[in-house]
Order: structure tokens, then C-alpha cells, then sequence
């Protein structure tokens, strides 16, 4: 029987190309995402992968999402933490709205989300966990002090994790990508993008969401039971860490 794998935010973008990965690598896939039903349908009739909607920054519909997955797919092997957004302004400007909804997604989106399939894990004595942080956890990045402090946030907790998880066969893993061309950062102005960030990408381009997905299937592999609480940066060499 497949393994069952959930992807959150696994509608779109790199979250998409990760849902899509693992399908053809032989898992039941379920993708989650907030609230685009259009991007969802669409990526449903594309791929066939089940989507299903609820909000990771809330407890209680995480909950209820995992129940009905489980109900429809099976217990659960595989989470890839991929939902996130952004609220960028500088620190001065920079809304308690603005913190707290990033935070709330992209941070504590991940406490609820693996605490729904932990026990589970645990009583299974299997789990792969892939958390999808980023560059700007790493070094953080001016105008997203709510990003770059959920995102380096995740980073403690697959560390911790990981070490709670080890005895029962969890392996729990982050993966940093660095600039990725989906709607998130396609949505910032090209010559933005031309002049200021691609020049910083030592191999001169963006990433592709396939080459993010890539690195997930290989950390929920067997071939990678021995790799857990690792950091595995995808930044085109930007930045060597
Ligand atoms: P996109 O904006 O393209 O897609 C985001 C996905 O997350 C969508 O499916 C969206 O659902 C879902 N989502 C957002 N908020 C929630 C929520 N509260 N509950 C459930 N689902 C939610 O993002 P990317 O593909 O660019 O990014 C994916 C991950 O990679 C993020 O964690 C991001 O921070 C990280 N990352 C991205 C980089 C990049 O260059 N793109 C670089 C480094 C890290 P819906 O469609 O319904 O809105």
C-alpha cells in the first residue's frame, strides 16, 4: 500500500511541484491550501491529487483536516510543511497584523499541523517530516523581520524535534530554498528581480519549484533514514550554510 503524504499549501508553487514529486514517486498525495478554490480545482484536474481546504495557523480546522485525509487516504507517514506567506514592511512600519499573521502561518502553522500526526507517528514507529523554511531564516532580510523570524523559527523546531522524533523513527528535516520562481516572488518588479536579486544568485538564475520538490522526496525516502534534523539549503549557492 502508499505511503500517505500531506503537503500544505501543495496548490501551488513550490508546494504544487512537492505534491506532484511524491505522487509520482509513489505516494497517495493530499494537498492542502487556505482559501484559492479556483488554483485548487484547477491543480485537482491536472493532477487528480485531492485537495483540501483549511487554515494551518489554525488549530482546531488543522484538526478536522488531518481527520478527513485520514479518513480518505489512510494514516498519515509523510507532512511537508510548505505553507507560507508573506506580509513584508520594514520594522518601522511593520503592523502587529503583519507579525502576527506571518507567524502565525508560518511558524505556529507548523505546532499545528505535526502535532495532529505525531501520536500517530509514534504509535506507528514511522515518520518523515520536511519543514520548507528559507534563505531569509538563515540570514534574515530587511523588510521581513515577521518572515525571516518564523522562518528561522522553524529551523529550532525540526532541530528539537528531530531529537524527540529519533527513538521512533520520525526523521524531521528543513529545507532552505532561496529565490524560486513562483507567483511569490514573480510578483516583485522585474527590474527588481533583474538588477538586484538575480545578480546575487551565484548560478544566475532563479530555482525551479521541481528543484525544491526534488530535495523533499529524497529526505522522506528510506534511502535518507539516517538524515534528520538537518538543514538542506537550495539557493542556487547564494549563500553557504
Ligand atoms: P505560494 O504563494 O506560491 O503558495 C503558497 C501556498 O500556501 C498556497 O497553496 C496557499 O494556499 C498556501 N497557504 C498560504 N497560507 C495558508 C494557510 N494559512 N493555510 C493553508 N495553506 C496556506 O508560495 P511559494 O510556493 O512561493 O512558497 C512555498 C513555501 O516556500 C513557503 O513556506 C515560502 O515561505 C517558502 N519559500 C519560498 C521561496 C520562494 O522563492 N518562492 C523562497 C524560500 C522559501 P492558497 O492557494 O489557497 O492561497
Amino acid at each position: 500500500m502508499s505511503r500517505v503524504a500531506v503537503v500544505t499549501g501543495g496548490t501551488r508553487g513550490i508546494g504544487a511541484a512537492i505534491s506532484v514529486a511524491l505522487k509520482n514517486a509513489g505516494y497517495a498525495v493530499a494537498a492542502n491550501y487556505a482559501g484559492n478554490d479556483e488554483k485548487a480545482n484547477a491543480f485537482n484536474g491536472a493532477t487528480g491529487i485531492p485537495v483540501f481546504k483549511w487554515d494551518v495557523s489554525d488549530y482546531a480546522s488543522c484538526g478536522e483536516g488531518i481527520a478527513k485525509v485520514e479518513a480518505e487516504l489512510g494514516s498519515i507517514d509523510v507532512l511537508v510543511n510548505n505553507a507560507g506567506i508573506t506580509r513584508d514592511a520594514m520594522f518601522h512600519k511593520m503592523t502587529p497584523q503583519q507579525w502576527h499573521e506571518v507567524v502565525n502561518t508560518n511558524l505556529t502553522g507548523l505546532f499545528n499541523m505535526t502535532h495532529q500526526v505525531w501520536g500517530g507517528m509514534r504509535d506507528r514507529s514511522y515518520g518523515r517530516i520536511v519543514n520548507i523554511s528559507s534563505i531569509n531564516g538563515q540570514k534574515g532580510q530587511m523588510g521581513q523581520a515577521n518572515y525571516s523570524a518564523a522562518k528561522a523559527g522553524d529551523l529550532g523546531f525540526t532541530k528539537a524535534l528531530a531529537q524527540e522524533g529519533a527513538a521512533k523513527n520520525i526523521t524531521v528535516n528543513a529545507i532552505c530554498p532561496g529565490y524560486i520562481g513562483t507567483e511569490m516572488v514573480l510578483a516583485v518588479p522585474e527590474k527588481v528581480l533583474n538588477e538586484r536579486i538575480i545578480p546575487q544568485i551565484p548560478v544566475g538564475r532563479l530555482g525551479e519549484p521541481e528543484e525544491v520538490a526534488r530535495c523533499v522526496v529524497f529526505l522522506v525516502s528510506d534511502d535518507a533514514g539516517f538524515i534528520t534534523g538537518s538543514t538542506l539549503s537550495a539557493n542556487g549557492g547564494q549563500l553557504f550554510v
